[in-house]
């Protein structure tokens, strides 16, 4: 056979590497079309990456592509250089990256939805009497009414906030109150008539405008209710009227249906909501549309960051302090940072916004790297609530409960108001505290906390490997230790002891497992009266609810002295945050804060209620030691079948590290403080560094090590 020409793809394998095919004669695929491709013994669906003459060498050992998907590419040239950086940076597997960035569907080999076979639109008849409707109906009609143009299904949805089914619609255009039209409709500029801008917002919006076609990036810095998504929103009405498009990240979607309708109703019809609680196929139409240009408006979680929008204009990162932007698994990524590499890679400005900005992102606002814009106060003039501690060293708790909390709590639900009980679970590590005095075992070499290892009965620092048998007693005051820790569910039994008969809600990840138990919650929350709600930081997140009167925070020592690096930063922020819940409606309420360091500075400025002031002394700590956002640093995590095989192989590739460093320091290892997850061991070796070039340099040398000699396969790397 003879071949024209040979094309380099991508395929869904942790190797570093792309591979070569030859192209049959015929029409030649172009970078991001899919195609299907014979790898080792099976096929495998493949990206196309880079298109070119085969080589003199080796001609004949190339294979032909088995045929090819697409009928042009379906991810963008700006994408795929978004995808390759990615791997590059976050040194995941290119394949992995690339085929990652696809529905599953598209993963899988399926073919592109058809346009033409596009899903019908509902709308309103002619106004006539409407036949007698039951709720979901009535409701179903508003939706209409509100939109003023045909939507879909899934718009619709969106829009009531009901999990529809085409029945219903069916249902529906039978009593001929609603029919289907084919085809997609031009829809409305916008619906829901804008409110008047305060002068913040004004300037906030018409600096973000200003920036338009340019990669700039912006910090939207204001409290909880300062209007920041209606500046998004006004923002992104501009961009829409321009003929672009907007790509709006939020931390969770399930977390924030109010934030989807608001959105559904201010651009009916143009808006295309991306998350991985869709079914497969809706997952594919809607980010096939939104890939097509036929939505305007793309709402969705980190992974929505890779989906290719022909007009992009306008990018906004919601909540961008919120650690649901840090992708865990797989290609470890941050959605904020690749939001940022994505507004340079297309021109276009990236909006950061957040009540609690990052430490990174206010140290980048300080140097001018990020234009700040921040937001006074409130549209509606309320304040924020004060914030008291209360000292658990002279109240102590009882199942984590002290005495000024409960009697805050029976003053706040007397006067018909709702009281949130927050308990920060966030911190994972158990650390070993009196709590007569107030002493917390720490590490001798590092300015950290040790960890409680029970069943090894040791104390463990996480960072430098630092270990000794678990203390009983305090050194200081001589008093049986303590391990903290509680969980929610706990707290909700103790809750129900002292405030029999009071209506409570618990809402955490196990209350909210199945689909729509979420809405159902919140709105239990919304309809109580006075009332209790227990739950960790979920309930910090941006619902509104209007007659919170009190915040009560329980253990928060636990997240401000772990031995996470940015625990403390995420602490204050979820309390500020919380905090928010409070004070929506004339009266600003309270926030009990329980600690046993009252006089700490973190605590000090938690009371005065200033954020910058707040991080002021954290990020003076960060400079200090070297750490973001003023040094950079990179986890070489191990995990293996038992400790000692990981710990041995972190070992060895600690020395490895260690012979290549060039002004990085390489710490470690040290059980990481997951250490045993699904029955695997994990370490952890940290490396940190001035530069990020020599980071890079030192990881790239060391990864080349141990790709030519693998560990055994049952270790993993990353
Ligand atoms: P944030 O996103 O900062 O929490 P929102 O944009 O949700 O703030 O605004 C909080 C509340 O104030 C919302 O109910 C919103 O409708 C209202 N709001 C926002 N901007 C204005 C304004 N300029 N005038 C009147 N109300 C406003
Ligand atoms: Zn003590
Ligand atoms: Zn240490």
């Amino acid at each position: 056979m003879r071949h024209q020409a040979l094309v380099r793809v991508a395929v869904d394998r942790p190797l570093d590497q792309l591979f070569d095919y030859a192209c049959p004669v015929g029409p030649l695929p172009e970078p991001g079309q899919r195609v299907r491709v014979t790898f080792g013994r099976s096929e495998q669906t493949a990206v196309v990456m880079e298109t070119g003459q085969p080589p003199a060498v080796d001609r004949a050992r190339i294979r032909p592509l088995e045929r090819i998907l697409d009928p042009g590419p379906i991810l963008s040239g700006p994408i795929l250089e978004l995808l390759r950086f990615a791997s590059r940076y976050y040194h995941h597997p290119i394949g992995e990256t690339v085929l990652n960035a696809l529905p599953p569907a598209l993963r899988k080999g399926a073919p592109l939805p058809s346009p033409a076979a596009a899903e019908p639109q509902w709308r309103l008849r002619p106004a006539q009497a409407h036949p007698r409707l039951g709720p979901r109906q009535r409701a179903i009609v508003q939706g209409l009414e509100t939109s003023g143009t045909a939507l879909a299904l899934h718009a619709l949805a969106d829009l009531t906030g009901l999990a529809l089914r085409r029945a219903e619609l069916k249902r529906l255009a039978d009593l001929r109150v609603v029919e289907a039209v084919a085809h997609e409709p031009a829809a409305p500029p916008s619906a829901s008539p804008p409110v008047a801008l305060t002068p913040d917002q004004r300037q906030a919006v018409t600096a973000i405008e200003a920036e338009l076609g340019t990669p700039a990036a912006l910090l939207l810095d204001g409290v909880t209710g300062s209007g920041k998504t209606e500046v998004y929103l006004e923002a992104a009405a501009t961009a829409i009227a321009r003929g672009l498009q907007v790509l709006v990240l939020v931390p969770e979607i399930a977390l924030t249906p109010q934030l989807v309708r608001r959105v559904s109703q201010r651009f009916p019809g143009q808006v295309a909501a991306l998350h991985s609680g869709l079914p497969a196929g809706e997952r594919l139409r809607v980010w096939d549309a939104a890939r097509r240009g036929a939505r305007a408006l793309l709402l969705g979680t980190r992974s929505a960051l890779f989906t290719p929008l022909p007009a992009l204009g306008l990018l906004i990162v919601d909540e961008e302090h919120d650690p649901a932007y840090k992708q865990q698994d797989g290609l470890r990524y941050h959605a904020r940072d690749l939001a940022i590499m994505r507004g340079h890679i297309e021109s276009v400005p990236v909006v950061l916004g957040s009540a609690t900005p990052t430490l990174e992102s206010l140290a980048k606002a300080r140097d001018g790297h990020y234009r700040h814009l921040p937001l006074g106060t409130r549209p509606d003039g309320s304040l924020p609530p004060p914030v008291r501690c209360v000292d658990t060293r002279v109240h102590r708790t009882d199942e984590g409960l002290t005495t000024p909390l409960l009697d805050a709590m029976r003053t706040t639900l007397a006067g018909g108001r709702q009281c949130f009980v927050l308990l920060n679970r966030r911190g994972f590590a158990r650390v070993l505290a009196c709590e007569h005095c107030g002493w917390v075992a720490d590490c001798p070499h590092c300015d950290a906390r040790l960890t409680v290892h029970a069943a090894a009965h040791r104390s463990i620092c996480h960072l430098c490997g630092f270990t000794q048998p678990l203390a009983e007693h305090c050194p200081e005051c001589g008093q049986l230790l303590s391990r903290q820790g509680l969980g929610t569910q706990r707290l909700e039994r103790a809750l129900s002891r002292h405030f029999a008969g009071v209506p409570l809600v618990r809402l955490d990840r196990d209350s909210i497992r199945r689909r729509g138990e979420l809405e159902r919650c919140l709105e239990a929350i919304r309809q109580m009266d006075a009332g209790i709600v227990v739950g960790t930081q979920m309930l910090a997140k941006g619902h509104d609810f209007p007659r919170v009167g009190l915040v009560g925070v329980i253990d928060v020592d636990q997240g401000l002295f772990s031995v996470d690096l940015r625990a403390a930063e995420q602490t204050l922020q979820l309390v500020q945050q919380a905090a928010g819940r409070a004070g929506r409606s004339g009266d600003p309420g309270i926030v009990l804060v329980q600690t046993g360091h009252p006089e700490h500075p973190l605590m000090q400025a938690l009371q005065r209620g200033d954020y910058a002031s707040m991080v002021a002394p954290l990020l003076a700590e960060r400079r200090a030691a070297g750490m973001p956002p003023f040094g950079f640093l990179a986890l070489v995590r191990v995990d293996g079948p038992s400790a000692e095989s990981s710990a041995r192989q972190a070992e060895e590739i600690a020395r490895q590290l260690r012979r290549h460093a060039r002004g990085v320091r390489v710490l470690g290892p040290a059980p990481a403080p997951r250490h045993r997850v699904n029955r695997r061991y994990r370490e952890q070796i940290l490396l940190a560094s001035p530069t990020r070039k020599a980071l890079h340099q030192t990881l790239a040398v060391a990864r080349d090590g141990w790709q030519q000699h693998p560990p055994p396969r049952n270790l993993r790397v990353s």
